[in-house]
């Protein structure tokens, strides 16, 4: 049955509420906001072609800067040879290969492996650390408070969930929340890796800390990296935004605003509009 015109006017109302409400949420103060003129969005000159942060540079026969300070994530198999070697995989051939992992200490307290979901062919890919309470329980990526503001956080750049793809660090709840150990971080990411190489996104935006310094390999702070392109070091081609973790968002708000520039800049650089 087709809605009478009072009952349309309603329900329009009550979406642009709810649209509102969530950029509202993001940190927008006002609406009306086209994307910014690229003038305002590409990065100074030093910035154009290259990553925004300079990222140690090895030295001959120096073990590389790691996340724990422990050899790099990367080591040996960060050829691009290994790379092309996981190209041909699917996802359903990554996941096989997962199983019924107890490849770290992880396994004896989670319900359920959190693969990832989403668009297979997705030019954009979130990254977290690694699954929560919900996450563990549902066997789903992000679906906790911090999922649903990641949720908004893609529609507010115009996106859909199902667009995208979403992924952890570790596919395996740390008890209690904790951040990921640098023993259980090792024994998961390399099908991330693989995950990432078989979907070949454009961009992967890494939420937090701990997913940015095992992508990018670094120590370097999501602070000081948050709103820099970077090259993904196993397929440079591949760009990397750092930005802040939505759970971190809902801890403090007043960060949203900064947040919100960033996905101006993810849009952005979707949409061809700027160069990394
Ligand atoms: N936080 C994460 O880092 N990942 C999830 O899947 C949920 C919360």
């Amino acid at each position: 049955m087709s809605m009478n015109p009072r009952e349309e006017l309603r329900e329009l109302i009550a979406q642009a509420r709810e649209h509102l409400r969530y950029y509202s949420e993001l940190g927008l103060t006002h609406i009306g906001e086209k994307s910014a003129p690229a003038s305002t969005i590409i990065p100074p000159p030093q910035f154009i072609s290259k990553p925004a942060i300079t990222m140690p540079t090895k030295k001959e026969n120096e073990t590389e800067p790691s996340l724990f300070g422990e050899p790099s994530l990367f080591g040996e198999n960060a050829s691009p040879a290994a790379e092309t070697q996981y190209a041909n995989e699917t996802l359903e051939d990554i996941r096989r290969d997962l199983g019924d992992c107890r490849r770290c200490k992880l396994w004896s307290t989670r319900t359920n492996i959190v693969f990832g979901e989403g668009n297979p062919k997705a030019g954009l890919m979130f990254v977290g650390e690694g699954p929560g309470a919900d996450e563990d329980a549902t066997g789903r990526p992000f679906v906790g408070r911090a999922g649903q503001l990641l949720t908004k956080m893609i529609e507010a750049i115009d996106l859909k969930r199902e667009d995208v793809y979403i992924a952890n660090v570790v596919k395996s709840r740390p008890p209690g929340n904790r951040a990921p150990e640098s023993d259980e971080v090792k024994a998961c990411i390399p099908f991330l890796f693989r995950q990432i190489a078989a979907i070949h996104p454009k961009l992967i935006v890494a939420l937090g800390n701990p997913a940015m310094q095992a992508l990018l390999d670094t120590k370097i702070g999501i602070t000081k990296m948050r709103g820099h392109f970077q090259d993904y070091p196993r397929i440079p081609e591949i760009k990397v935004m750092p930005t802040f973790h939505p759970a971190y968002l809902l801890r403090s708000p007043d960060k949203k605003r900064e947040a919100w520039v960033d996905l101006k800049k993810i849009r952005a650089f979707l949409r061809g509009e700027i160069e990394p």
